[in-house]
């Protein structure tokens, strides 16, 4: 029981929200999410909305309400719920091993609590190796224009996103970014081989820098909040030959894309590639608990074991909360659901059945430029004209997620891209999503397109 207008005002006097650039959140004074069930949360004031961003955030991979996670949790909890992840506990050993089976060649799971925590250890290992193995030469890291690695300080200055970066600055020194990988922004016009160019794109940076100064490249499969950004054809193979040339560590980041979200476990296990880091966190255990995972091979994490002279020094790092114990419980109740109810097939059919509605409204407004995603994550990018592409105005993405959210459907909106605006929206429904809520959402859509952005 609560006082739904005492709890709107004490969020409104004392909550500092996040990302308050998701601003149709702010019209309903401001919201309160107070319960939720499948695919549909509820406000304080009692509004009903189905929602396609899985919790603002693309987190909430299994639905609200699960009961199976919750007891997990709960029957963890009482047993035991807390110790230093300097010993081990039962669901850390029993989720590390049911997720080193979906991640062929890969092989240790180090826990932690975010995914900008788990991209932390990632750049510490990088920075740990080049001290151990290259004399402290191999210490930078490269990364993506447009890419976005987190909230601390270190991984925004891993992020590509001037707009969220430049009110932060100093940053950490050795990160280096290359440029985007936008198709429908190409650097090089209308070219075959764009993803190949695209690609190149980074090797021109390691040159520049020398490419025994760099000891990994950091990169998302889709860049997500950076504009839903696909990777081109022949991209990822190409970045994955360039870093074997000079002896650089492939991170991919899966905080979004990872647990299922593109219709695979990872997103990079489309594309045929391996890489030697993999960091996870929003989907691992769809929201119920804070947990995140920086994943290594063998090899990686046996670089710290040939030097028994600073053998200590190398393995010196703990996250109190890390691993324990909610965590884990949470997360292998998590993957227990998406094996048990075939999600991941849901999440590609659904996903090429929402692309088939989205290329369908793409028909009917010139607005949308370009249309984009992979299984259950998709973009439509706005623009002015479709010939020169100008970016609309960020009021226009506004009020279509506002109108959306009066008819009582959440959709998102990628934090600003090209060209200074925000002009995608996004659609990253939780995986168990079905043909009747994609239509429900891509009617909202159309009413507000018909509304805001008619045809001339
Ligand atoms: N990497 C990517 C690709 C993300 O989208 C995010 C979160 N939006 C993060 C890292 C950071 O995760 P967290 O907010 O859990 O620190």
């Amino acid at each position: 029981e609560f006082d739904a207008a005492a709890v709107v005002a004490s969020d409104r006097n004392h909550v500092w929200h996040h990302l308050t650039q998701h601003k149709p959140f702010e019209q309903n004074d401001p919201m309160v999410i107070v319960e939720g069930k499948g695919m549909r949360v509820w406000d304080a004031k009692g509004n009903e909305y189905l929602d396609m961003v899985s919790g603002a955030v693309w987190t909430v991979n299994v639905g609200y309400g699960r009961e199976s996670i919750a007891d997990a949790v709960r029957d963890q909890l009482v047993k035991m719920n807390y110790f230093a992840q300097s010993a081990g506990n039962i669901p850390a050993a029993q989720f590390a091993e049911k997720l080193i089976e979906k991640m062929p060649g890969m092989s240790r799971v180090y826990y932690s609590n975010s995914g900008s925590e788990a991209n932390e250890k990632a750049f510490k290992i990088v920075r740990q190796i080049a001290h151990k193995k290259y004399g402290g030469k191999k210490h930078k890291i490269l990364f993506r224009e447009r890419d976005y690695h987190g909230t601390t300080i270190t991984a925004l200055s891993a992020t590509g996103q001037f707009e969220r970066k430049n009110q932060y600055g100093p940053f950490t020194p050795g990160f280096v970014e290359f440029p985007h990988c936008s198709e429908y922004r190409s650097q090089f016009g209308d070219v075959d081989d764009y993803g190949v160019r695209a690609a190149l794109e980074m090797e021109k940076v390691i040159l520049a820098e020398g490419p025994d100064t760099i000891g990994a490249v950091c990169l998302e499969p889709i860049t997500a909040g950076g504009g839903v950004i696909t990777p081109p054809r022949g991209y990822w193979e190409k970045i994955q030959e360039i870093c074997k040339k000079y002896d650089i560590l492939l991170h991919i980041d899966e905080v979004v894309c990872g647990l299922g979200r593109t219709g695979k476990w990872f997103g990079y296990q489309h594309y045929g590639i391996k890489p030697d880091m993999v960091t996870m966190a929003k989907g691992v255990a769809s929201g119920y608990a804070a947990i995140s995972c920086t994943v290594t091979t063998e090899a990686v994490f046996e670089a710290f074991k040939d030097d028994p002279s600073d053998r200590m020094g190398y393995f010196r790092d703990i996250s109190t909360f890390g691993g324990c114990t909610a965590g884990p419980a949470a997360a292998l109740a998590n993957m227990k659901i998406i094996e048990d109810e075939n999600l991941l097939e849901n999440a590609t059919q659904m996903g090429e059945y929402l692309m088939g509605r989205l290329h369908q409204l793409a028909d009917k407004y010139n607005v949308i430029g370009d249309v984009r995603g992979k299984g259950l994550f998709a973009g439509l990018e706005l623009v002015k004209d479709r010939q020169t592409k100008e970016p609309v105005d960020e009021s226009l993405p506004i009020a279509i997620a506002a109108d959306c959210m009066k008819q009582g459907v959440i959709i998102g909106r990628t934090n600003r891209s090209f060209e200074h605006l925000n002009n995608t929206l996004c659609f990253s429904p939780a995986l168990i999503v079905t043909q009747a809520e994609l239509d429900q959402m891509v009617d909202a859509l159309d009413n507000a397109f018909a509304r805001l952005a008619p045809n001339a």
